[in-house]
């Protein structure tokens, strides 16, 4: 039976070790962490639950492709969001409702942008061509040569071109009028880890998945419940994690990789390793390579480090519904700031969920669960956290503000995590919260490999390997890998 090792238990990991199971792999896993989930992780304390960091996720057929691959009954329950959040700016009074029905949206815009409906049926008709046009021939593949590459950005219809050469700020610009409906429909930037002045317009599809194709989705009891569930399928399948263990160097032979070594020395061998840390750091950090060097790295663009907060209440609050969005009326320069700010934001922009709303159980009865996100610069750009009490305590005050409800008078714990705890708990470069950015000289042949370049017996999967970041993303992922496995070693 040949075995794999699988570095990292992110829904990369988990999931990549499912689908080697199911082709009669055995599979054994390492993480650094003391618990399994990566990103897509849990906190407990002070009778309170959260989910450490995702919130929603959206295509939720890659999970069902996953599951029927897998020969498995998904073991967590999901649902659609309807409506999906709302978003809040400052010094307006109106909270708008996003609502997948466009009837139902066109009447949260009445007033302050004429023709709504048909421009946003303009808009959609638009990116859910260029959606379709570009899922199977550019998200859900493998690219081995860049000749491959090279076709399949040929194949998909010219009309879409000018798409890659223009911000999707800009496209909003074409569609649009009103300040609101421009921010609001290019916050999915901020979900690519960028700000829609940097994104390319091609990623406005977006707005096409979370309003019409598929929507969002949240889990019944929690996020969690993904990890939960899969690790005790694995479990059932003879899968054995073993946690606080960091993998920190390897031995070689002249066949390959001879074993991994972690931070007490002991030596991990198999005959296949698939490495869900970040594909582009345990190449410069692990293998010494040069094109992935600090230098070289900083150089590359990453997504924006997460500063994220969890509170938890002694009473309900109103006026806040599951997600939130607060945000200013400054929307361009602070875009223009926020990746490399290196001072306290006194006015952050930044997602409020309150998973209570959803699932009580994250709290003692009558008490109420915080989660709290604000996209900060990575450690390139800001090194020192010591401001972490000030901005949390913006965030605070401000949100209670607007929401009127006095959080600190109500407040029984606290926890704050900046990019260097985030740096820490899961070997995330720079702090960099959703891995490499989306720019389209970082996608498809041009991220780092989920083939070795050297080592024919190392594989990556995960948000810095293709297709890219999201949980969606990572089970794309887990289906690429294990393919570009089955066709070096077969299925056992
Ligand atoms: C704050 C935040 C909010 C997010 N919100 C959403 C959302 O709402 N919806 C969504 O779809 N996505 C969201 N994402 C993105 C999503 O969490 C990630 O894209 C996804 O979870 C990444 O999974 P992964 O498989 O790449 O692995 P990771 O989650 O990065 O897991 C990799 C694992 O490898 C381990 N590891 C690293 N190095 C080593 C080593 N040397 N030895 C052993 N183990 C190692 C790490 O500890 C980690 O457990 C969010 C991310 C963040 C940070």
């Amino acid at each position: 039976m040949k075995k794999a090792l699988i570095i990292g238990t992110g829904l990369g990991g988990l999931t990549t070790a499912m689908r080697l199971t199911t082709l009669g792999y055995k599979v054994e896993m390492v993480e650094k962490y003391h618990q399994p989930g990566g990103r897509l992780n849990q906190l407990k304390k002070d009778g309170f639950t959260w989910d450490l960091a995702p919130t929603f996720f959206s295509m939720s057929y890659e999970f069902d492709e996953f599951a029927k691959s897998c020969n498995l009954n998904l073991p967590f329950d999901f649902f659609p969001l309807d409506p999906l959040y709302t978003v809040n700016f400052a010094g307006n009074p109106k909270k708008f409702i996003i609502y997948k029905d466009i009837k139902k949206l066109a009447k949260e815009f009445g007033g302050i942008e004429p023709d709504f409906e048909k421009r946003m049926q303009e808009y959609l008709k638009k990116t859910g061509t260029l959606f379709h046009d570009t899922e199977n021939r550019i998200i859900r593949k493998n690219f081995n040569t860049a000749l491959q590459f090279a076709a399949s950005l040929v194949s998909v219809p010219l009309k879409h071109g000018p798409l890659m050469l223009r911000s999707m700020w800009t496209e909003m610009n074409k569609h649009f009028t009103s300040y609101e409906v421009k921010v609001i429909f290019s916050l999915v930037a901020f979900f690519l880890g960028a700000t829609p002045f940097d994104t390319p317009a091609v990623y406005s599809m977006l707005t096409y998945t979370e309003l019409v194709h598929d929507g969002y989705h949240n889990v019944r009891g929690g996020m969690y419940r993904i990890v939960e569930g899969l690790v005790a399928e694995l479990e059932k399948r003879g899968v054995k994690i073993t946690y606080n263990t960091e993998i920190k160097s390897y031995l070689q032979n002249d066949k390959g990789i001879e074993a991994f070594v972690d931070n007490n020395g002991k030596q991990w061998k198999s005959d296949v390793y698939v490495v869900n840390a970040d594909a582009a750091s345990f190449r410069g950090e692990i293998f010494g390579r040069k094109a992935y060097s600090p230098q070289k790295l900083d150089k590359k663009k990453w997504t924006l480090a997460p500063f994220t907060m969890y509170l938890g209440l002694d009473s309900k609050v109103n006026g806040l519904e599951v997600h939130n969005y607060f945000l200013g009326q400054n929307f361009e320069e602070y875009s223009s700031k926020i990746f490399k700010n290196k001072i306290s934001l006194d006015k952050p922009y930044y997602y409020v969920n309150v998973p209570t709303k959803a699932n009580p159980e994250f709290a003692p009865e009558g008490c109420e669960t915080i989660f709290i996100l604000c996209p900060v610069p990575d450690l390139r750009h800001k090194l020192n956290w010591d401001d972490s009490e000030v901005l949390a305590q913006n965030i605070i005050n401000d949100l209670s503000d607007r929401a009127g409800f006095n959080i600190n008078e109500h407040l029984v714990t606290k926890t704050v995590l900046n990019p260097l705890h985030w740096e820490s708990m899961f070997n995330l470069y720079r702090g960099s919260g959703l891995g490499l950015a989306h720019d389209l000289n970082q996608i498809g042949y041009f991220r780092p490999a989920n083939t070795d370049e050297k080592f024919k017996d190392v594989f990556y999967v995960g948000a810095s390997t293709i297709p890219g970041t999201g949980l969606p993303m990572a089970v794309i992922s887990s289906r690429l890998v294990t393919e570009q496995i089955v066709k070096r070693y077969g299925t056992v």
